[in-house]
């Protein structure tokens, strides 16, 4: 890698970050293309996270990804976000342009991306159940309602935020949004019966015991599960015995990565090279 006075600064905040696959993924794209450009992964508190935004413009740094915890706190510090990335409510992806920063939100193109060309799953007028309420769920929910989905339940532990979420979507989009408890399992089992798509967007899977109680009878062979972590996690792999169709996460990694990437560059992104780098990382962190 080549380094020098003309050398871009992209990166990604966030807290923790050590797992990150993002600097493997960027990275290995700016050498395949030839580009004089470094990504590297920063740490940021998030009581930080005005101080790190401050020092994006004083370092001019091009730009960055946001990840958990700040997609959300972190829109107050910049000078204006795109459509999409309002809707939802966090921003994944910052661009520094003439010392404003630019925010937009990238996961909700990379799922829809790997629903249709990894898992050949086409959205419009289809039932959803989106398992999680957070910025990933509110995502994952704004780029379904775009695509034209017919009725999409939120499911999550804590139903007030299942509420915020579904007023949400019936402020930007007329579709019906119906917010449940996770633990009201005799509807969400009818619920999730009637559906065509099941998505896991909660933490489940990635932090804490790998244990998110779906009744297994809920499954069925019309049924197609994403899940948004990228391995075949607890819930994929009761899904795949019952005979649902199951995605993972990897493919909208790769995806939302590959539309920041675009962002960042303006260059199409080696979308290929990217996903094989981060499949090769990805065995390093399991
Ligand atoms: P948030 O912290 O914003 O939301 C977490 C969600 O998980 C909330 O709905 C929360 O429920 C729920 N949750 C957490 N623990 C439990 C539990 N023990 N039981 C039930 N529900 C639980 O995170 P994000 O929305 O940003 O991310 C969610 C997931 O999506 C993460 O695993 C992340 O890695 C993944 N992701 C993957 C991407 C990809 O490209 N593949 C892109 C973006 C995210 P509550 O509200 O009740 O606390």
């Amino acid at each position: 890698m080549k380094v020098s006075g003309k050398t871009q600064i992209f990166g990604i905040i966030g807290c923790p970050i050590e797992h990150t696959l993002s600097p493997v993924m960027h990275n290995t794209a700016f050498e395949a293309l030839g580009m004089e450009a470094v990504y590297l992964p920063f740490s940021v508190r998030p009581e930080d996270l005005g101080k790190a935004t401050m020092a994006l413009r004083a370092l001019n740094v091009s730009g960055v990804n946001v990840t958990l915890p700040h997609k959300g706190a972190v829109i107050e510090f910049l000078d204006d976000i795109d459509v999409f990335a309002k809707r939802v409510g966090a921003v994944n992806t910052v661009i520094q342009k003439s010392g404003k920063l630019h925010g937009y939100n990238t996961d909700g193109a990379g799922f829809m991306l790997s629903l249709r060309k990894d898992a050949h799953f086409e959205p419009e007028g289809k039932k959803v159940v989106i398992l999680g309420a957070g910025g990933a769920a509110a995502a994952v929910a704004m780029a379904l309602s775009d695509a034209g989905v017919r009725r999409i339940v939120v499911a999550n532990r804590n139903k007030d935020r299942a509420e915020v979420l579904t007023k949400r979507i019936r402020k930007y989009y007329d579709r019906e949004a119906i917010p449940i408890a996770l633990d009201e399992g005799r509807a969400l089992y009818w619920l999730i019966r009637e559906s065509d798509l099941l998505v896991n967007a909660t933490s489940v899977g990635l932090i804490g015991p790998d244990k998110l109680k779906i009744n297994p009878n809920s499954f069925h062979d019309k049924l197609l599960v994403f899940d948004l972590i990228y391995r075949e996690t607890q819930l994929l792999k009761i899904a795949r015995r019952r005979g649902s169709k199951i995605i993972d996460g990897l493919g909208m990694l790769v995806s939302q990565g590959a539309r920041s990437f675009e962002l960042f560059t303006g260059k199409r992104a080696p979308f290929r090279i990217m996903k094989t780098a981060v499949e090769h990382a990805i065995k390093y962190i399991k």
